[in-house]
Order: structure tokens, then C-alpha cells, then sequence
């Protein structure tokens, strides 16, 4: 049984959040076509995502949040209906159009449906093409394109709904997850592993908390001097936290085209990250993995980037 679960939703592609904003529904579109002109789309188990339910957000955020985006999301719809705009601000860079808070209940969703399939063995592992990202929302607040943290929320979920004892969250986006980080800071259940383009957005003291290991690498790093720094910092402590299900926050805007930001990969670099923690996984996790799409902005980038990390994933 090496089945990988590909979950998404029609919901995702209509969140946007204005005309030329970077976090587009087109980035969907690029995924599901380099999917299918490969074969590699061929290879999965294509799975439709359920919205989450607001009691297993909860599990990652405040009441007064979750009730907040839907507060937000019923007045814009009004509003849009009396001539109103069509778009909401929550931060400088992160609005809501009136199918946001559908798009973002199908992306935690789709985390939580990849989490119960892995763990009842029905898949191996599985990616979930889904948008709005996560990893920048933070318990109470939304930001950096992010309302719901959607692998934060699957990790919790992992812990308190399935009994599970110690997962493992690695974040590969060129951005801090800072929001992850904000949520899972102390919970010694779960390992949080990350790199990030440091200084860059977003700003943020971070917590000092040792189920985090952060790594902040300076712009322009490319991919064998961060592979050098990830098995020395990453992988022993993932070896020692022997995590039950790993969560990927799977962002590719650290590839070398991708002008978010200004770090070195190429696609090679996420086979070899990839195989690495699906090594981990094979030894302590039976196999189990659910990644989530975070960034990637370049459009051609992401969508190769993407097709290398399932390639893995699925061992075609
Ligand atoms: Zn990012």
C-alpha cells in the first residue's frame, strides 16, 4: 500500500484577494496542469476536501477569531449585495473577496481528511493543493495571505482527535512560519522544523521554545549549502522526536525563480528534502506524511517544484 492522496477544492480557486496580488487562483491551475501533462496527476488518489469543522479549528485558535473571519465574511456579503466593495482588508497584503472563508474552512479541511486517511492506512501519504495558505496565521490573528493555519490545526488534530503522542511539523517556505510557530511554541508533542530567508518578512520575535528548530539563512543561500545546514540541525532532532505523522508546510517560494524570495533552490533540492523526510517518516512514522501547499509565486517554478515533491511522495 503506497497510495498518495491529492486533496483540493473547487472552493480554493475562487478566494482572491484583488487583480495582480501574487497568492492567485492561477497557482492552482498551474499545479493541476503540470499534474496532468506529466502522468503524474495519474498516480493519485484525487480526493475532494470537506470543510473543517469550526470545533477542530479551535483545536489551533481562538473562538473570538474563527468567529471574527465568519463575522467578517457574512458582512461582506452584504454589503457586495447593498453595492459595497467586493473585498475586505484584514492586513495590508491579505483580504477577503465572499468565498475566502469557504476557501480557507476546504484548506483546513483538506488537512484534517489527509490526516484521518493516512492514519486509518487508507493512504500513505498525501499533498493537499489548497489555498488560502497557513502557516503565517497565528492563533488570533490572520495575516501574510494566511487565516487559518492549516497544518497547525491538522497537528493538533493529529494529538487530540486520533490520540497520536508526537508529530513533526517541517516548514520549507521561504517565509518564517511564524504563525505555526505561534500556535505550537511549548507543546513538546509536536517538533516544529524550519529555515527561512532571515531578515525578511515577516518580522517576528521568536520564541525561544525547544520544540522549535528554527534556522534562519541569509538571501542568496543556495541549495547544497542549506542541505549541509538542514541534516546537521533538522534531522538529528527529528531522529530523537521519532514524530508518529510528519506535516509539511510545503511552500516552493525558496526556489531560485521564485522573486518572493531570494534564496537558491531548484527542484533538485525539493526531491532531496522530500526523500529525507519521507526516510524519517519510513522509520518512525510508517510512512505517513500530509503536506500542504504554502507559497510559491512564480508560477512555472511552483508547478515543477510541486510535480518533484509528489513525484516523490507517490514513487512515480
Ligand atoms: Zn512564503
Amino acid at each position: 500500500m503506497s497510495k498518495t492522496g491529492y486533496f483540493t477544492h473547487g472552493d480554493c480557486r475562487k478566494h482572491e484577494m484583488g487583480g495582480g496580488h501574487p497568492e492567485c487562483p492561477a497557482r492552482l491551475d498551474a499545479i493541476e496542469d503540470r499534474l496532468l501533462i506529466t502522468g503524474v496527476g495519474d498516480a493519485l488518489e484525487r480526493m475532494e476536501a470537506p470543510p473543517a469543522p469550526v470545533v477542530d479549528i479551535e483545536l489551533a485558535h481562538g473562538r473570538m477569531h474563527v468567529a471574527a473571519l465568519r463575522g467578517l465574511s457574512d458582512q461582506l456579503a452584504e454589503e457586495i449585495e447593498a453595492g459595497g466593495p467586493t473585498h475586505a482588508q484584514v492586513d495590508p497584503d491579505t483580504a477577503m473577496n465572499v468565498h475566502t472563508w469557504k476557501a480557507a474552512l476546504r484548506a483546513a479541511g483538506a488537512a484534517l481528511a489527509a490526516t484521518d486517511a493516512v492514519i486509518a492506512g487508507e493512504l500513505q501519504n498525501a499533498f493537499c493543493a489548497v489555498r488560502p495558505p497557513g502557516h503565517h496565521a497565528c492563533r488570533d490573528k490572520a495575516m501574510g495571505f494566511c487565516f487559518l493555519n492549516n497544518v497547525a490545526i491538522a497537528a493538533k488534530y493529529a494529538l487530540e482527535r486520533h490520540g497520536l503522542q508526537r508529530v513533526a511539523i517541517v516548514d520549507f517556505d521561504v517565509h518564517h512560519g511564524n504563525g505555526t510557530e505561534d500556535i505550537v511554541a511549548g507543546d513538546d508533542r509536536i517538533l516544529m522544523v524550519s529555515f527561512y530567508q532571515h531578515p525578511y518578512y515577516p518580522e517576528w520575535n521568536h520564541s525561544s521554545a525547544r520544540n522549535l528548530v528554527n534556522m534562519p539563512v541569509p538571501a542568496y543561500t543556495r541549495g547544497m549549502d542549506l542541505r549541509e545546514m538542514i541534516d546537521a540541525s533538522w534531522f538529528p532532532r527529528l531522529e530523537a522526536h521519532r514524530p508518529e505523522l510528519i506535516f509539511i508546510s510545503a511552500g516552493f517560494d525558496a526556489h531560485r525563480e521564485d522573486d518572493m524570495g531570494q534564496l537558491g533552490l531548484v527542484e533538485q533540492d525539493y526531491v532531496w528534502i522530500t526523500q529525507r523526510i519521507k526516510d524519517v517518516a519510513q522509520r518512525h512514522a510508517k510512512g505517513r506524511i500530509v503536506s500542504c501547499l504554502e507559497g510559491g509565486y512564480n508560477l512555472s517554478a511552483l508547478a515543477r517544484s510541486v510535480e518533484a515533491h509528489i513525484r516523490v511522495l507517490a514513487d512515480v
